[in-house]
């Protein structure tokens, strides 16, 4: 089972992004190269997108400069983060992370990735090649990365829950 992550950054940002098209459905591995090449910062080797995987499991991309949350049309996601593509000697994806503070997902969002990237067919990592793990301080609400193990807020200093904790939080404050 997959959780579903629903959007959990300011509400400014979704508000700022509603008119903005959903990220590019990637499907085929010529999506995604048609997709790459049509980037103003494509250099014709590496590429880092933006991504998420929809409720309905399309995995979609967007510019890394994008929101999670206009990638994802506004709606909740089985995961999202950045993918870093590779076109050369062959189309691959080769860093998975879960990075998005728009949706803090776990780690585990990787069971929803993966099954993409195994029907996309492209070689890809077998795992996430950078984990992020968020938390939400429960004194001041702020969105946090913990680093190296230090479950501290970086806002007001308070002490981080040791387990993922923005299930039903909704938006931030
Ligand atoms: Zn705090």
């Amino acid at each position: 089972m997959s959780r579903i992550y629903a959007y959990v950054g300011p509400p400014e940002i979704r508000r700022a992004v509603a008119d903005t098209p959903a990220g590019v459905e990637i499907r085929a591995p010529a999506d995604l190269l048609g997709w790459a090449r049509a980037q103003p910062e494509w250099d014709a080797d590496t590429l880092t997108a933006t991504f998420v995987v929809t409720l309905a499991g399309v995995l979609r991309v967007a510019p890394r400069r994008s929101e999670h949350v206009a990638c994802a049309g506004g709606q909740a996601v089985l995961a999202a983060g950045e993918l870093t593509l590779r076109a050369e000697p062959e189309l691959a994806v080769e860093g998975v992370t879960n990075q998005s503070t728009g949706y803090c997902p776990e780690p585990a969002c990787w069971s929803a990735i993966l099954p993409r990237l195994e029907a996309l067919g492209v070689p890809h990592p077998a795992e996430l090649t950078r984990a992020f793990v968020f938390r939400r301080c429960p004194a001041c609400g702020e969105r946090n990365v913990v680093k190296e193990g230090w479950f501290v807020c970086d806002l007001c200093g308070a002490d981080l829950p040791a387990h993922w904790n923005f299930a039903d939080s909704g938006e931030a404050h």
